[in-house]
């Protein structure tokens, strides 16, 4: 029985159009596999709107949440008209769509009347797991009406997760049950389940969320514990690539990764792919592929254990913002690490991450990872905390927070290549270089630099891969 699991990302769920090339592809993957499996994320944008709305909600500006919930409304049923969809379908998704939205007006009502409060993960997963559950509904009756067997599937009945709201992560062996009682019986019985990604729900059933761009980590964590062959993760680019296409026109696909370099390339910046999603397939040696749902004839790219005859190579440039602590004296570090772990896990619920520790006789400097996963403003958010927490303990805590830009070589067998460090840190001659780590993977290699630095330094490490493709 051979098994596929495709995840179609929200850039590639945005549309009318878009969401007819999905149901094309799930109809010829159907015909090809035993059993398919579909995981979706929310339409491009709707995350966003709806912690937009959670946010409106905390301070109680009903006007707000209601004119994006009215927006919501509109836009998911302006999709459905231009959809092939018979009437009973419609009417029916219809009700859905308004009843899940009043679900989520009943959230943000709950939200505004318990002001004084900052606006918690626990609070805003439940108005924006919403999304997910919108999108699985519009594409499973898409099926239904083309004569496949798709039926929408809650993360939330699937997935059983820790209470790290907003950033949650399975419980493996719970969820390994609710995949017998729930997923597998569909697939033997020829279903399609289109199930939520992002989303899931504690041992008491509150709802959580993965972190952003999680319907990934909902795809592996299912393959993991389904008997799945591949995995396909569709999107509107033409798979991993050298560098962020929209910001060098001249980034090209990657054909091949092993998965501590695809790792690596997500940890360190590359919005394509959640980074814990990796370890689950790495594990159990399944194959990831990256595909455009514009060009689906393209092989994009293929995510397996390295081969064993590659040459060290720069693949792929990325960079992402990270936070440095600096103070004129040296000693003990363990303070400080402490301080910024709890703040971290406090503020955004994640463990410390220290990329960069190094002490001279009379300076101190740290530099943490701000993974992406925490959304677009993790940084100003850790850094508010920290600066409000240090703020508490002036004679202790001389140190000075800085947010700084990381750019990240990645590659095969970089450490055994001086010859690439050595061209990578030429090409950076004038630009000040904070700090410098090897990856404990072997496939990375890190610059701390000043955060304006960031876009030219990328351009210049991209250029070397570039001359040698
Ligand atoms: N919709 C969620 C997000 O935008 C999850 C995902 O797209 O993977 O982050
Ligand atoms: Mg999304």
């Amino acid at each position: 029985m051979a098994t596929l699991v495709m995840k179609f990302g929200g850039a590639s769920v945005g549309s009318a159009s878009a969401l007819t090339q999905v149901l094309n592809i799930i109809a010829r993957e159907s015909s090809q596999w035993d059993n398919v499996l579909v995981v979706v994320s929310a339409l491009d944008g709707v995350t966003d709107m709806l912690l937009e709305a959670a946010q409106f909600a905390r301070i109680a500006n009903q006007r707000g949440y209601r004119r994006i919930a009215a927006n919501l409304r509109s836009r998911h049923f302006a999709i459905m008209e231009e959809l092939p969809l018979d009437r009973p379908e419609r009417n029916t998704l219809k009700a859905d769509i308004d009843h899940l939205l009043s679900e989520m007006l009943d959230h943000c009502m709950r939200i505004a009347s318990n002001l004084n409060t900052e606006l918690s993960p626990f609070n805003s997963d439940a108005v924006v797991a919403v999304g997910e559950r919108l999108s699985a509904r519009i594409i499973a009756a898409l099926l239904r009406q083309n004569g496949l067997r798709g039926a929408a599937v809650d993360g939330t009945d699937v997935l059983v997760t820790d209470d790290v709201y907003g950033n949650a992560n399975p419980d493996l062996q719970l969820t390994a049950r609710r995949v017998d009682q729930v997923l597998t019986p569909m697939l033997e019985r020829d279903i399609i389940p289109v199930v939520t990604g992002f989303i899931g729900a504690t041992a008491n059933g509150e709802t959580t969320t993965l972190g952003r761009g999680g319907t990934d980590y909902t795809a592996s964590v299912l393959c993991a514990l389904l008997d799945v062959d591949e995995l396909w993760l569709w999107t509107d680019v033409d798979g991993m690539m050298s560098a962020d296409p929209r910001e060098l026109s001249n980034a090209q696909v990657i054909p091949h990764l092993g998965y501590s370099e695809a790792a690596d390339l997500a940890y360190f910046g590359a919005r394509i792919l959640h980074a814990r999603m990796i370890a689950p397939l790495a594990q159990r040696a399944l194959p990831l592929r990256i595909k455009n749902i514009a060009s689906p004839e393209q092989t994009g790219t293929l995510v397996y254990s390295a081969s064993p005859e590659e040459e060290p190579i720069i693949k792929a440039v990325t960079s992402i913002q990270g936070l440095s602590l600096r103070r004129p004296a040296s000693g003990s570090l363990a303070g400080v690490t402490r301080l910024v772990g709890n703040t971290l896990f406090k503020t955004l619920g994640m463990r410390s991450e220290v990329l960069i520790a190094s002490q001279s006789s009379n300076s101190s400097f740290i530099c943490l990872v701000i993974p992406t996963s925490i959304g677009i403003d993790g940084v100003d958010r850790l850094e508010w905390a920290l600066k409000a927490k240090m703020a508490e303990y002036p004679e202790k805590m001389p140190w000075t927070i800085e947010a700084v830009g990381l750019v990240t070589a990645i590659g095969r067998d970089l450490h055994y290549a001086p010859q690439l460090l050595a061209q990578m840190l030429d090409s950076l001659v004038d630009i000040e270089v904070y700090g410098l780590a090897l990856g404990a993977s072997n496939c990375s290699v890190t610059v701390a630099l000043p955060l304006n630095e960031s876009p030219e330094a990328v351009r210049r490490i991209h250029e070397i891969i570039v001359k040698s493709g």
